[in-house]
């Protein structure tokens, strides 16, 4: 399995306490090398994505905008909980580049599974709008590039937010598949009534543990991926639906992270030769998301 990540995902800094914080990505890494599987996987530097394939998603006058207010010091908000630093949009660019490079590795057929250990998080960056701690939307960044190749992808995300910046990407590509499980009514409040064919959202009330979600996501996904037969699976790795998560309302346990690998895995096997490109997201309690880290890419990395 290949592994991406790279230290200038660490050079990404907001306010003093801020949950989406260096010591995540330091939490995933210590406790994948503890638990030995790294020894095991294909580990690469993530390498910043060329500037101009941001515009696959990304709108230029957003970017331009990103580029023009990133400081030389200091930090500049751009909305109540997102701000940015010097080494922000590097650490931005890094985390994209690592999903795309992933992608175009995955289906050149070398190996079937990547893990990317990246931050700062994508899936709530609309089209032009930089928002819930995230900038580039790197996984809807890895699709874009997977459809250069392939003719459909799905991007499965069962982090506890709304993956609404994923939607904004291809609520009117019908080739990408967009399944969402998140807690509902619950940030970010965007997208959550959009009837499309190719967006599957799959709200669980605060308070949802890990049998509700299960029944919800087989009831919702399993369909939904048949149907589609992607070509490659993209996963946007939340792991902020932990019942230890400070943010999140959500009650699911460890094993359930392992088996919605699972669950993936299999639809992969069965329609995508196997093919996932997973990227982390959120997940802010340090001990829980260096578990779930470990079970997630043990799962992802079983029976290559
Ligand atoms: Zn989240």
């Amino acid at each position: 399995m290949l592994f991406y990540t790279h230290d200038d995902c660490l050079g990404h800094e907001m306010q003093p306490g801020h949950p989406e914080r260096p010591d995540r990505l330091r939490a995933v890494n210590e406790s994948l090398t503890a638990s030995g599987l790294k020894d095991g996987f294909d580990c690469r530097a993530a390498r910043p994505i060329d500037t101009e394939a941001l515009a696959a998603v990304h709108a230029p006058d957003y970017l331009a905008g990103l580029n023009a207010v990133s400081p030389a010091s200091g930090l500049v908000r751009l909305d109540a909980d997102t701000a940015m630093s010097p080494g922000t949009l590097q650490a931005a660019a890094v985390a994209a580049g690592a999903v795309t490079d992933a992608v175009r590795e995955v289906l050149g057929g070398k190996e079937r599974r990547a893990f990317c250990a990246v931050r700062p998080p994508g899936h709530h960056a609309e089209a032009g709008a930089a928002m819930g701690f995230c900038y580039y939307n790197s996984i809807a960044l890895g699709a874009a590039q997977a459809l250069e190749e392939v003719d459909r992808v799905a991007i499965l995300d069962f982090d506890v937010h709304h993956g609404n910046g994923t939607v904004d990407a291809f609520k009117d590509r019908p080739e990408a598949l967009v399944c969402s499980s998140f807690q509902h009514p619950f940030y970010p409040y965007r997208y959550v009534d959009i009837e499309a064919p190719n967006i599957v959202n799959t709200p669980l009330p605060a308070g949802s543990d890990s049998a509700a979600f299960r029944h919800a996501v087989e009831r919702d996904w399993a369909a939904a991926v048949n149907a589609h037969r992607p070509d490659l699976i993209l996963v946007s790795a939340g792991f902020d639906a932990h019942r230890d998560d400070p943010l999140g309302g959500l009650l699911l346990d460890d094993e359930d992270f392992r088996w919605i690998t699972e669950f993936i895995v299999d639809l992969a096997v069965t329609h995508a030769d196997g093919r996932v490109v997973s990227a982390l997201e959120g997940g802010y309690d340090l001990d829980a998301l260096g578990r779930c880290a470990v079970l997630h890419t043990k799962a992802l990395s079983h029976s290559l």
